[in-house]
């Protein structure tokens, strides 16, 4: 009954103001009321309601004739009283929770049509009757063709006014939820409207009304199937056209909606484009209307015809104007003015007004069947609206506030499937059994003795917390965070070494061929007085060789191997897996890393088969409550110190013209015995086009601009022995530029190494610049970033402003976040995640209410059987399950 009490309230709210005139409505309050009763009885939700609206409808009725303004005054009063009462009673009754959709049915005839004047610009009806017909100054003789009074409709005899429209008409035009007739619209289909119905949600879209086979396949496009995955695509945004203005009282600048007569449209013709240019007038005034390249519109917006039109106000020559407004005839049910309208994501072949259209239906009919998969306690506690209000508010919000909240309850849906679906991972995954590894605490001082280096004291707090954490029989779950270059590998290795020594095996597992050698090359050196059997294995590991590694891995031949993807393949099993490492874990999905997780222990019947620890490290710091909420409730360490003695980074951005300042740059750093990269522009149309150009860039440097110096070429097409020889020369420093595409992003450690040189860093998203530079800077030498900008877009800009602020990685993790935004941010087909349409990772506060919720109700019942969750268990599924079918 919102919907008839906000009109009540307007109309009150303005007869005050207007000093109990009554005329806050044309045809005074009496008529009003009139209308409303009809609208009001429909809404009413209980037998309390009922008997409001017709205390309401009384004292409306009566009011005209009240003696004197103390009268009115105290009746208004009243009035409002007795809605602030229903309103404690509602809210005695249920927490907030907007009633439901009523079904709706046409109305029977006009006169009895519901009226909600919704956003009734009360000043539009407010003309006074006894004031003279205004034109509206710009609407000169000239502007007034002949025809017009012929063309209008008669004016009612109490509204003297030329260009008004008849109470009725108004009304109707004001009511945003008046259904125009629809002869197809089968009453059988209105009447169950409220049930549940699934299996009808579940109907290909091109049974709705009006969608045929080309329209159905252009919705396939977006993804779109059935009818339940229509009710899913939400507007981009709305325009909200909600204020009605009469014509004289609109201002410049303002998006507003107005309601008049077309007094004239021509067809004109410039140079470069068709103008369809009409007269619209209201009685208060006229305003000329002109579209661009619409030339149809000249047999639609017709002289005589009443129309509403919606947009921002505009100037022409001094003279308010609307260009290219959202229009359409008055008489037609609102759909693009006079509301708050959806604007869709559009797909080729299907305009926005066609998707509206489709969308209306959609939303009105069958919105009310979908079933509510949350449980009542948790949208009582959070306050949140059932999901088919929530659906049809999303499409055609009544109001700012129901679409905030409608949205809030999808986004809700979302975080909340999710948070259900990361706490399932975990549970499989600590549902089995540990290792308790022991802390052999000589050996691992013995191996810290033979680093060359001193751990930082950040390095040994993480390698307690790791080694208290394995000592446990439940399988360790840890993150360790921290920046490019802080150090991480050693922190891995230590681990691996109570591992083994304990007997058991260790895996890492690295993103790219490039960094899983990189550790099998450091690591063998570390282990190397520890004779420890050491294998790398990647998807360019000759199947003979592979074949023998699967036999040893089984065996318990090997201690540690190191790969990439290759490790989570089928044939991969372990004798004894203790632990997992998964390196750059942001680069892996959810599924590769419980992939690697299960590889487990191999036990013979097996059954019960204990888990390995779980070490995920990433350079990519994030806040906690979105790591907890990706990762499920793991645990999370923090290196947040740098190995001492490491200089800042110096970077800069330099423009296309100052590339032979930072060649000479390059060269006298060579000069001094350093090494340099240099980075190719990002290509994006396929790795052979991009290893291509790098190719090319490698030739042309050597040839022309450092004939001198060694140059080699790393890039993602080459053989993997090539990489090998590549990185082995690098690293060994027989190649001093080292000339690459960017599959040397993450991990590559070449401490000697001082320039990075980055060409179109403007094309590259801030984290992967600062991977880059993190391969820099990393021994006791002054480094620097060269970046290299061609076309700079704004958020290039940003970026690379950014880039020269700060080596914080988690300041320019924030920084990226806020410019692309998580989903981009994180790769969505990277990580996994299942899509989140309206949800946004950074939504960190929804994020910990549904994580709160998750939480409690996987305590309650895990494997959500409970009857009450039977629905929440199947969404919930079809949430992970579709995503994983797309990525
Ligand atoms: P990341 O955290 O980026 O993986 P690495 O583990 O590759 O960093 O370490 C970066 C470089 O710092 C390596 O060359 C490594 O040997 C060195 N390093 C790590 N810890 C220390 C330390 N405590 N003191 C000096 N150098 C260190
Ligand atoms: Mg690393």
């Amino acid at each position: 009954m919102e919907k008839a009490l906000n009109s009540l309230y307007r109309v009150l709210d303005l007869e005050i103001k207007q000093g109990y005139q009554d005329k806050a409505v044309v045809g005074g309050i009496r008529q009003f009321a009139a209308f409303w009763i009809s609208q009001a009885r429909e809404q009413a939700v209980d037998e309390a309601d009922k008997a409001l609206v017709e205390q309401i409808a009384e004292s409306l009725t009566g009011y005209s004739r009240l003696p004197g303004v103390e009268a009115r005054a105290e009746t208004i009063e009243n009035i409002k009283d007795k809605l602030r009462l229903r309103e404690e009673r509602l809210k005695a009754l249920e927490p907030a929770i907007a009633p439901p959709f009523q079904p709706e049915r046409p109305p029977p005839s006009i006169a009895a049509a519901p009226p909600t004047p919704e956003a009734v610009t009360q000043e539009l009806l407010e003309v006074p009757s006894e004031s003279k017909p205004e034109v509206g100054p710009e609407a000169t003789s000239e502007a007034l063709p002949e025809a017009l009074p012929e063309a209008l409709p008669e004016a009612p005899a109490e509204t003297p006014t030329i260009a008004f429209h008849p109470p009725v008409e108004v009304m109707q035009a004001l009511d945003l939820e008046l259904e125009p007739e629809t002869p197809e619209a089968t009453p059988a289909l209105e009447s169950e409207s409220d049930q549940p119905d699934p299996e009808g949600l579940s109907q290909p879209v091109s049974t709705l009304r009006g969608v045929g086979l080309r329209t159905a396949e252009q919705l396939e496009k977006m993804g779109v199937e059935s009818i339940a995955d229509l009710l899913y695509v939400f507007p981009r945004r709305y325009d909200d056209y909600t204020l009605l203005k009469p014509i004289n009282h609109l201002s410049y600048d303002e998006t507003a909606t107005v309601i008049g007569t077309v007094w004239e449209t021509k067809l004109r013709r410039t140079r470069n484009r068709q103008l369809v240019q009409s007269v619209v007038s209201d009685g208060t005034g006229s305003i000329d209307v002109t579209w661009f390249n619409q030339p149809w519109l000249i047999d639609k917006v017709v002289a005589g015809s009443q129309i509403v039109l919606s947009g921002k106000v505009d100037q022409f020559l001094g003279r308010l104007v609307f260009q290219n407004p959202d229009w359409e005839p008055l008489a037609m049910e609102p759909l693009r003015t006079r509301r708050i309208v959806p604007i869709y994501p559009l797909t080729e072949g299907l305009s926005a007004h066609r998707m509206r259209e489709i969308m209306k239906q959609a939303s009105d009919i069958w919105a009310p069947r979908l079933p509510e998969p949350l449980p009542d306690p948790i949208r009582d506690r959070r306050n949140l609206y059932r999901l088919p209000f929530a659906i049809r508010q999303a499409h055609f919000p009544e109001s700012q506030e129901s679409m905030h909240k409608a949205r809030r309850r999808i986004i809700f849906d979302e975080l909340f499937m999710f948070q259900l679906g990361v706490l399932g991972l975990r549970r499989d995954w600590q549902g089995a059994p540990g290792v308790d590894i022991p802390t052999d605490i000589e050996a691992l001082k013995a191996f810290i003795r033979t680093i060359p280096f001193q751990l930082t004291s950040a390095q040994k707090r993480v390698i307690g917390e790791i080694a208290a954490d394995i000592a446990e029989p439940i399988p360790m779950n840890r993150l360790l965070q921290g920046d490019v270059g802080s150090g991480k590998t050693v922190i891995a290795a230590a681990a691996i070494v109570l591992v083994v020594r304990a007997g058991f095996q260790a895996a890492i597992m690295a993103p790219t061929e490039i960094l899983a050698e990189q550790h099998y090359r450091g690591l063998s050196q570390m282990f190397g007085d520890l004779e420890f059997s050491v294998k790398l294995l990647t998807g360019s590991t000759p199947a003979d060789e592979k074949r023998q590694i699967y036999a040893d891995l089984i065996d318990g031949n090997i201690d540690v191997v190191i790969g990439t993807h290759a490790l989570i393949q089928e044939g991969v099993r372990f004798k004894s897996l203790g632990l997992a490492v998964v390196d750059e874990q942001h680069r892996f999905g959810v599924d590769q890393r419980k992939a690697l997780r299960q590889k487990g222990i191999a036990s013979p019947d097996g059954s019960n088969q204990p888990n390995p620890h779980l070490l995920v490290m990433s350079a990519t710091p994030i806040p906690r409550t979105l790591a907890l909420s990706l990762y499920g409730d793991l645990d999370i360490s923090v290196l947040d110190e740098m190995p001492p003695g490491r200089l800042e980074i110096k970077t800069s951005w330099m423009r296309p013209g100052e590339r032979q300042r930072a060649y000479s740059f390059v060269e006298s750093q060579v000069k001094q015995g350093r090494q340099a990269f240099v980075i190719c522009p990002l290509v994006e149309e396929s790795e052979k086009t991009e290893a291509k150009a790098a190719v090319e860039e490698h030739q042309r440097l050597q040839e022309q601009i450092f004939p001198s110096f060694k140059l080699g070429l790393l890039h993602g097409r080459l053989k993997s022995g090539e990489k090998e020889e590549v990185m082995r020369a690098f690293y060994e420093g027989q190649i001093d530029i080292l000339v690459a595409t960017s599959v040397i992003e993450v991990g590559i450690d070449v401490p000697n190494s001082t320039i990075m040189l980055i060409e179109g860093a403007n094309r590259f998203g801030l984290a992967q610049l600062h991977q880059f530079r993190g391969r820099v800077g990393r021994g006791g030498y002054q480094s620097y970033c060269l970046l290299l900008a061609d076309e700079v877009s704004a958020d290039a800009e940003e970026r690379l402003t950014a880039m020269e602020k700060t080596n914080d990685g988690f300041i320019l993790a924030e920084k990226d976040l806020q410019i692309r935004g998580p989903g981009e941010f994180f790769g969505r087909r990277q990580s996994g995640l299942p899509e989140l349409r309206l949800a946004s990772l950074m939504d960190l506060e929804m994020l910990e209410i549904a994580r709160e919720e998750a939480q409690m109700i996987s305590e309650m019942d895990p494997n959500l059987e409970l009857p009450e969750h039977e629905l929440l268990q199947a969404k919930v599924e079809q949430f992970w399950q579709k995503d994983a079918e797309v990525s």
